[in-house]
């Protein structure tokens, strides 16, 4: 099950980004305790908190992987559909169904 493989890598970094998230908001908080610049950038931390899973869960995973054409390491950044192999300088696509030559 390719789909449920998908939704689970996804998972995975929507759990990462709740937990930065936590972090993110108790450290907005900490810097509510300072006037002005503290109240300025704690909104701001606490906002970032707050969307973080959301982001990440949109963004997805970073993922690795090796070429189809020469088998040197690739890696997609995440939301990135398709990379340049360094080696060959092939178009590489990370489709659902694994790394395809484009
Ligand atoms: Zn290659």
């Amino acid at each position: 099950m390719k789909i449920f493989n998908w939704i689970l890598k996804r998972l995975g970094t929507i759990i990462g980004g709740s937990i930065l998230g936590i972090g993110m908001i108790f450290f907005g908080i900490v810097l509510l305790f300072i006037p002005v610049i503290g109240w300025l950038f704690g909104i701001i931390f606490i906002f970032m908190g707050i969307m973080m899973p959301i982001m990440a869960g949109i963004m997805g995973p970073a993922t690795a992987g090796r070429c189809p054409r020469c088998n040197h390491r690739i890696v997609f950044k995440p939301m990135e559909k398709g990379t340049t192999c360094f080696t060959c300088h092939r178009r590489v696509l990370n489709t659902m169904n694994g790394f395809e030559l484009a």
